[in-house]
């Protein structure tokens, strides 16, 4: 094993975000503080800086240890609400301001070249699209709120399936847009992910106004940004890194791509990634204790941090919120017992971002004595059907998937080698298949056969793999086309 991935130890971080009940944070507290445990949580200060009770019960958070985050001035990196009319007075002087309405004041964007903004024509009359290329229409009337770059004037505008036409609003989602009448007009659908962010004004105004408020809360200033709902276009970490990072000191920051999760060994020096992602689900509120167990073994045991983001929603849980309460023990005592680290987001920011780890030229499994949800399956792999776990490898007597690990961290990008040790029949065959997942999709990183040449012994079968650049998490699978009567193989450790 890799000296890097030892010296470092996963873990978990509780996240709970936005504004929830005063009465059920200082329950909350009272548990997480019964285990000398540290939670996090994503405010949005607009909504909290003028509240003397929440601000104080955020200041005595903060001075037990608990971590207060940014989680955008309003719930949004594209506009911002004013709480009073001298702040709407001193907003609207703000350059980066499109518009404003006197409360919302709404944000520039700026377009992301990129190849993943795919052009189309379509005809244009006041709000409305018409005769939009099939391969377009479909994918609006499938996923509403699309956007796109009216091309000639540079404008974004968010499109809505009406019936058999579509309808334009704002980029902020605005009923305003009466634009000129044009047969022929070209449009680039803009992808969501990649293809549009805040601009750098933006960003340093909404950065400013967070510290503003935290100031006058006379909380901690924040460390750790954390982007808001999923019905935005996510933000670029680069740009991110760049604002909340170098110019207002923040530690770390999550994006909500769905690529990019944080992983031990990442960054490798002078690659700082900036970015962690946050899983929704399962957390206690949709899951029970065995699922959350499983999804935390499996996670930990792959090298990423497990980062519960939760909203404390109580709704469907049995016992309502108290319910969710004794879940949320249940899982504190599980890490416990286990000595699984529980930390704030700033604290795993400082641990992954400001370490450097030593760049390991194998890809490292999953240990096999790791097996924290007590499945009897080693964490982290997934057994292939008619394949099992016996005596330290997986084993099966027919042609097929012997296992596989999604979403393994910590190997980074370049030449890599993953080495196992096999044991069945002469001219038996192993097929490694893996994938890349990058900022914005899974890529294809290699198909290596390898073929067993003695019987009946064990021997070692080293695969070459070669990750691309960006490629934060891999997908591993492998197969076995069998000559004899049975094949095995595990883990090399
Ligand atoms: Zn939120």
């Amino acid at each position: 094993m890799a000296a890097g991935s030892e010296a470092f130890r996963p873990g978990v971080c509780f996240r709970f975000d936005d504004k929830r009940e005063i009465g059920q944070y200082r329950k909350l507290a009272a548990l997480f503080d019964r285990y000398s445990t540290k939670f996090t949580l994503a405010m949005t200060c607009q909504n909290v800086v003028n509240d003397p009770e929440f601000s104080a019960m955020l200041r005595e958070f903060a001075a037990n240890g608990h971590e207060i985050g940014d989680h955008t001035a309003s719930h949004s990196t594209f506009r911002i609400r004013a709480n009073n009319p001298e702040e709407a007075k001193a907003f609207a002087r703000e350059k980066c301001v499109d518009h404003h309405d006197n409360i919302t004041f709404f944000l520039h964007y700026e377009l992301i070249d990129t190849p993943l903004n795919r052009p189309f024509v379509a005809s244009l009359q006041g709000n409305k699209l018409r005769d939009v290329p099939e391969e377009f229409s479909g994918l609006f009337r499938k996923r509403q709120e699309e956007l796109v770059c009216h091309v000639a004037t540079g404008k974004v505008y968010r499109v809505y399936a009406d019936k058999e036409q579509f309808k334009l609003k704002s980029f902020w989602g605005e009923d305003n847009v009466r634009l000129a009448d044009e047969h022929k007009s070209s449009f680039l659908h803009i992808h969501k992910r990649a293809g549009i962010c805040s601009t750098e004004e933006s960003l340093r105004f909404l950065a400013r106004v967070s510290r503003d408020a935290f100031r006058k809360m006379r909380l901690p200033l924040p460390r750790f940004w954390m982007q808001p709902g999923g019905y935005e276009p996510f933000q670029q970490p680069e740009l991110i890194r760049k604002i909340y990072g170098e110019e207002f000191g923040y530690l770390g920051a999550d994006c909500y791509p769905k690529a990019a999760f944080l992983t031990v060994g990442e960054p490798e020096s002078g690659r700082a990634v900036f970015s962690m992602t946050p899983v929704f689900h399962p957390t206690p509120e949709n899951s029970d204790f065995f699922t959350m167990r499983r999804r935390v073994a499996s996670t930990l045991a792959k090298r990423c941090v497990f980062i519960n983001c939760s909203h404390l929603a109580s709704r469907n849980v049995p016992g309502g919120f108290e319910g969710l309460l004794k879940r949320y023990e249940e899982l504190l005592i599980f890490c416990r017992d286990n000595q699984i680290p529980i930390r704030t987001c700033s604290e795993w920011a400082k641990i992954l971002y400001k370490t450097s780890h030593p760049a390991s030229d194998q890809i490292t499994l999953p240990p096999i004595q790791h097996d924290w949800d007590q499945n009897n399956i080693p964490d982290g792999y997934d057994p292939g059907k008619a394949a099992v776990w016996h005596d330290n490898a997986f084993v099966r007597t027919s042609s097929g998937e012997l296992f596989r690990v999604n979403n393994l961290g910590g190997s980074n990008s370049g030449e890599k080698k993953l080495t196992l040790r096999a044991k069945g029949t002469s001219g038996d065959t192993l097929i490694l298949n893996v994938q890349a997942r990058t900022w914005e999709k899974t890529v294809p990183a290699g198909r290596i056969v390898r073929k067993l040449s003695r019987t009946g012994e064990w021997e070692t079968v080293t695969f070459a793999v070669t990750l691309p650049d960006d490629a934060a998490l891999v997908h591993l699978r492998l197969e076995a086309i069998l000559q004899g009567k049975g094949i095995a193989a595990a883990p090399r450790f």
